[in-house]
């Protein structure tokens, strides 16, 4: 009987097994093709008349308690009304991150290997904590990760057949807060053994003065999940300042005048985000004078925050930025923004495991287990904050063997062509609009002019069209967005035109507000995203940046 209800030969989903009307899992076999089959159709026709929906929703918040009962259902519903929900319910709520008309944020991919990977790795669900909890959970990741790791050019130090390794976390966020906790301990750790403390109570005690007195480091343009890092670690968190004419890069120089400051205090740094690819400008920190620097501070964890522009170094022409990472004690790429593969896939290495064990291994009996204790295999329980885990290796291999390492780069490369192309057109209506800093991996950022200038000759691509960045000797002049007079007024300009354009819904930018300056962010490098939407947004921005401006002159 079970068996019939399982594969679905002749009973309905009211049949009873052992008094149960709901079959055990849930639906069929047959019941199951059919609604999966019936999903996977209508996951297509999303995916290729996307375009045919506004790419933004158009309800109330709120919206969707009015159209839900406020208990759930006291019996099991059929699977059909389930998914006619899905249209009629949940669609109207939807932001629409894979619409070519998409250009906020950063992207979040998706694709269909993404897609694949996610549905077998909730058919095969198991929180695989530990080695022995499904042994492929484990062993995938490390594979894939290292297949990543060379693909991205990252020293031989970050793989597992060193000392060092890659672990698959949730986001980027979680990655910070990892390593800000490996890191807080191995300062503690050090400074212990420096004191050649051995009493446990001592030791517990003289720890809680140490971590007192720590700090998290971030630049100003750090992403701020590096201050929120450090407000779950429980220390203190200072910002470095970072300047218009570097780019917003931070540097070594300020990077050591904090570290000098702080020291001459009492406090002690433990740990610093730098940056490839920051969320507001894509700026790269000063990666070489920031390693001098830390040459004079070893007790210093330094993670480098790729999460969305890593991505790049894929490419030939930006792994001289991965050849400069081998003084970083952790990298971290979401492979879940511009990777092609589905959320979440935040690929976090480590130059030494060992510091990841040490502050978060913890085995009680009931973990325990020969093959843990044997040494031979990894539990990435031990590398992370959750003990339970999900299999995420899946997706990546999927997505790593559909394109393959030249399709990566085909990818990457299209995106970034796109970037340029948006920042010419900007750049070739500079009486309307000003680049704040140089276009980077697919992102630019511009202001609307206070009024209308004239045309001045500002910054270049390079010979292919690739981004400037990518060439470390182009030198890109950016004309100053605003005049110090005139910054308020194209302040009120850009949040005219940004307002106008987020009102009508056709396109979704995002804004920002760096250094006194609004700006509008336009990156447009989700797997759908094509040169003629670019050409259309960069229309409706003239259009918009024309009206406004003749309003206010
Ligand atoms: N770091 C950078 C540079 C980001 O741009 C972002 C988000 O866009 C994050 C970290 C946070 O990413 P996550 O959502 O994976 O935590």
């Amino acid at each position: 009987m079970t068996q019939d209800l399982v594969n679905g030969n002749g009973h309905g989903p009211s049949s009873e097994v052992d008094g149960r009307t709901v079959p055990p899992l849930g639906l069929t076999g047959q019941q199951f093709i059919n609604a999966a089959t019936n999903a996977v159709q209508d996951i297509e026709k999303y995916y290729s008349t996307i375009e045919d929906r506004p790419v933004l929703p158009s309800i109330s918040p709120g919206y969707l308690q009015k159209l839900l009962p406020s208990h759930a259902p006291q019996d099991g519903e059929p699977w059909q009304d389930i998914a006619n929900d899905i249209e009629a319910k949940i669609m109207p709520g939807v932001t629409h991150w894979q619409h070519p008309k998409y250009m906020a944020f950063f992207s979040a991919s998706s694709t269909y290997p993404g897609i694949l990977g996610e549905m077998w790795s909730a058919a095969l669900t198991a929180p695989a904590f530990n080695w022995i909890c499904s042994p492929v959970v484990t062993e995938l990741e490390t594979v894939v990760l290292d297949w990543l790791a060379q693909i991205l050019a990252l020293s031989k130090a970050f793989m597992s057949s060193g000392q060092g390794g890659g672990v698959i976390q949730g986001s980027a966020s979680e990655a910070i807060v990892t390593c800000m906790i490996a890191a807080r301990e191995r300062f503690v750790r050090r400074q212990l053994e420096g004191e050649g403390m051995t009493d446990e109570e001592e030791s517990e005690d003289r720890a809680c003065e140490i971590r007192s007195k720590l700090v998290a480091l971030g630049s100003e343009q750090s992403h701020s999940s590096t201050k929120k890092g450090a407000v779950i670690a429980g220390t203190r968190y200072r910002s470095i300042a970072t300047a218009r004419k570097d780019d917003y890069a931070l540097t070594g120089a300020s990077l050591r005048a904090k570290l000098e400051e702080l020291t001459t205090k009492g406090l002690q740094p433990y740990y610093l985000t730098i940056t490839l690819g920051t969320t507001n400008t894509c700026a790269v920190d000063d990666f070489a004078s920031i390693a001098e620097v830390a040459k004079d501070y070893p007790d210093l964890w330094i993670h480098c925050d790729a999460a969305w522009a890593g991505a790049a170094l894929v490419l030939p022409e930006y792994q001289h930025l991965s050849a400069q990472l081998s003084f970083v004690d952790s990298f971290d790429i979401n492979m879940h923004k511009w990777l092609l593969t589905n959320f979440d896939a935040s690929c976090l290495y480590v130059q030494k495991r060992k510091d990841l064990t040490d502050a978060l291994s913890i085995t009680p009996a009931y973990l325990k287990n020969q093959f843990t204790d044997s040494g031979l295999v990894t539990d990435y329980r031990d590398w992370q904050i959750p003990l339970g885990r999900r299999f995420r290796a899946l997706k990546v291999w999927f997505v790593l063997r559909t394109w393959g390492v030249s399709g990566l780069q085909q990818h990457v490369q299209h995106h970034i062509h796109l970037g340029n192309l948006f920042a010419d057109l900007v750049r070739s209506r500079d009486d309307l609009f000003t680049m704040l800093t140089p276009p980077a991996y697919a992102l630019t950022v511009f202001t609307v002019n206070a009024r209308r200038r004239q045309p001045v000759s500002i910054g270049h691509t390079t010979a292919n069209g690739a981004d400037p960045r990518s060439d470390q000797n182009s030198h890109v002049t950016i004309t100053p967005a605003t005049k110090t007079d005139d910054v308020a007024a194209a302040n009120e300009a850009t949040k005219a035109v940004y307002s106008i354009i987020d009102e009508r819904q056709e396109f979704f930018l995002t804004s920002t507000f760096i250094d006194g300056v609004f700006a509008i962010r336009v990156v447009s490098a989700n797997p759908l995203a094509e040169e003629r939407y670019i050409r259309q947004v960069f229309d409706q921005l003239v259009k918009v940046g024309e009206q406004v401006l003749e309003e206010t002159c």
